[in-house]
């Protein structure tokens, strides 16, 4: 199979992180001491089993070379953002801006396309992938597209196998392009500063697009890869943010939004709430026909005391 950034090179790289490995440190641990649960509605999963990184890795998708320059691009934002934003000998590289109930944070010391690369690279990445905790989330065939063009023609190229650029040049060479770069738009939001930061994951919802909601880490992504007009609610931040102020939409300026620490934690408390839900009704239908099978009286009291069994 060829690889599906650069369509050339046979995919040869085994383990490719789905979401940019920098962003996983804090959610599950370092390399090897990966520790990642996997939560579905399928009420027959075991959702107490470490799985460690296998849900979110998957062979043979890219080639050597393009996992190379996903990884440039991910370094970069890893060493500017990541590193930087929550502490406080780095905060002239932010700039603080007050908004509508919370205020946002310029970044200054990055540049905007390498940001919005990877914002998209790890979209497209969810979108491409087949392993089930991304394998219902997926973008149109044309948007996947237009970001495999944009990745593939932006980032850094490898010679014998090599990123030979520098930072700075390729910076300079991006900016010379800039005119090539077409913004999808996108809210970037990130909880004010988790002390547990093992409490978040990762989402990808299959039903809202406009925007797509999704969350990474301690980071909510909206991404609009239609028209910029707010339809789908989802996390209900539509009237509480103000979306003119938070809004990526160029390549000269790019902006992290921040929510409170307990707006944030209600989000997350929201979706587990409506998989376990999920999983209830799921369980309770398997259960009615448990007991058909066995021919014991379908009625509230038996339906209850098998899901109590089962449950535990
Ligand atoms: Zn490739």
């Amino acid at each position: 199979m060829n690889c599906k950034l650069c369509n050339i090179n046979e995919a040869d790289q085994t383990g490719s992180h789905v979401t940019s490995a920098f962003l996983l440190t804090s959610q599950i641990g370092k390399r090897d001491f990966e520790r990642g649960f996997l939560l579905t509605t399928d009420p027959t999963q075991d959702y107490t089993e470490n799985k460690k990184a296998d849900d979110i890795k998957e062979d043979n998708i890219f080639c050597r070379d393009c996992e190379k320059r996903l990884s440039f691009i991910e370094n970069y934002y890893s060493t500017e953002i990541t590193q930087k934003i929550e502490n406080p000998n780095f905060k002239p590289n932010f700039e603080t801006i007050k908004s509508k109930n919370s205020y946002y944070l310029q970044c200054k010391r990055i540049d905007p396309i390498a940001f919005h690369l990877l914002i998209y690279s790890n979209i497209w990445r969810a979108s491409i992938s087949t392993q089930p905790i991304y394998n219902h989330f997926k973008l149109s065939s044309v948007i996947e597209s237009e970001l495999q063009f944009l990745l593939d023609l932006f980032l850094p190229n490898t010679v014998d196998h090599k990123i030979n650029i520098g930072l700075n040049n390729w910076v300079k060479d991006v900016r010379n392009c800039k005119d090539f770069f077409t913004v999808f738009p996108y809210i970037i939001l990130k909880a004010e500063n988790l002390e547990n930061k093992d409490q978040t994951y990762e989402f990808f919802d299959n039903i809202t697009h406009n925007p797509n909601h999704i969350i990474l880490n301690e980071y909510i992504i909206l991404s609009f890869f239609g028209k910029t007009e707010w339809v789908d609610d989802f996390f209900q931040l539509r009237d509480e943010i103000e979306i003119t102020d938070l809004i990526n939409d160029n390549t000269e300026i790019c902006k992290v939004g921040v929510l409170p620490n307990d707006r944030f934690l209600k989000i997350i408390e929201m979706i587990r709430n409506l998989a376990v839900e999920d999983r209830l009704r799921k369980l309770e239908k398997v259960c009615v026909l448990e007991l058909a099978i066995h021919g014991i009286p379908i009625n509230q009291e038996n339906v209850k005391k098998l899901m109590d069994i089962k449950v535990k």
